[in-house]
């Protein structure tokens, strides 16, 4: 039976790692031709090991480095994806940052050069991909996803004060983007995760891989933080982003955030110091 992305060409940034990798296992497993993209060479050789393992064919992927911050790493991306396969159908803007402070500094008192480049990533280079392919999806009456985050949701973070404002940022850009490009048969979503075990938390606090495993145990075991009682996995969101590329599967969500969190943002404060405590007594 053919896979639900058979003849689809997708383009997954952030594909050398995470939850992108895993997107595009997934998709070229469903049958479309897929771009992996990053800046890193040993893990994009990872990506293509993994999907080589997984028995895609060379012909069905293409690896393209690129700094999907600078215009032209966003004109290489698209430029070589339409060579090899002649056309988009997708565009998942999965790539994405906490940038850790170079003077380690947290909350409101980070630099505007960690706001700067937080932007740059998480909301930037989304813009440009977006205004970038947007003739190209247009053609192909094709799809979006972006991925953001629950920092987006309603909630002061304290640690950090930058990377939620861009998640929250996306998700608006998500809303305007999905009225204006519906007419032309383009749709655009959002899914945010809570927290999935990848390397976006080594990099966030500059962690080893030993300190991000003891993190994503300690929160998976505290249900007062993640009520279904583990951390996700990045499957869980591969498998979400799929559902909102799929227009057979969802043809009717314009602009939405799905929350893929475990219940996380169901869960307040004072569930875990005071009524966990009196439901246990
Ligand atoms: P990872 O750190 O594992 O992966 C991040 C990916 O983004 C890498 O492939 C990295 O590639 C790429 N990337 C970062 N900066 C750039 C850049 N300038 N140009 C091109 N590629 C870049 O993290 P996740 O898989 O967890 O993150 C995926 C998305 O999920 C992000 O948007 C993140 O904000 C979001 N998210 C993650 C959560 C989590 O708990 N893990 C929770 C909520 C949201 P390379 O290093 O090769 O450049």
């Amino acid at each position: 039976m053919p896979g639900r992305f058979e003849g689809k060409v997708a383009i997954i940034t952030g594909s050398s790692n995470g939850i992108g990798r895993e997107t595009a296992l997934l998709f070229a497993k469903e049958g479309a031709q897929v771009t992996v993209t990053g800046r890193n060479l040993e893990r994009l050789e990872k990506s293509r090991q993994a999907l080589l393992d997984a028995g895609i064919s060379e012909s069905n992927f293409l690896i393209v480095s690129a700094d999907i911050t600078t215009s032209s790493g966003q004109d290489k991306l698209i430029g070589e994806t339409l060579e090899k396969f002649g056309k988009l159908n997708i565009l998942v803007n999965n790539a994405g940052a906490s940038i850790k402070d170079p003077e380690n500094k947290t909350g409101i008192s980070q630099g505007l050069d960690v706001y700067e480049q937080t932007m740059k990533i998480n909301v930037e280079s989304v813009i440009g991909l977006t205004q970038k392919t947007r003739p190209h999806l247009a053609k192909t009456k094709g799809d979006i996803v972006n991925v953001s985050s629950i920092v987006a949701v309603k909630a002061g973070w304290s640690l950090l004060a930058y990377y939620p404002m861009a998640k929250a940022a996306l998700d608006q850009y998500t809303r305007s983007a999905a009225i204006d490009l519906i007419s032309e048969g383009i749709r655009v979503n959002t899914v945010n995760p809570g927290i999935v075990k990848t390397g976006f938390h080594e990099s966030e606090f500059g962690w080893s891989a030993e300190e991000a495993k003891k993190f994503y145990d300690d929160m998976g075991a505290n249900r007062s933080s993640i009520p279904v009682g583990f951390t996700g996995r990045p499957e869980h969101i591969a498998k979400t982003i799929a559902f909102l590329a799929d227009r057979d599967s969802s043809e009717y969500i314009i602009g939405q955030n799905i929350v893929a969190d475990g219940g996380t943002t169901l869960v307040l404060g004072i569930h875990a110091n005071v009524l966990n405590s009196l439901s246990n007594s």
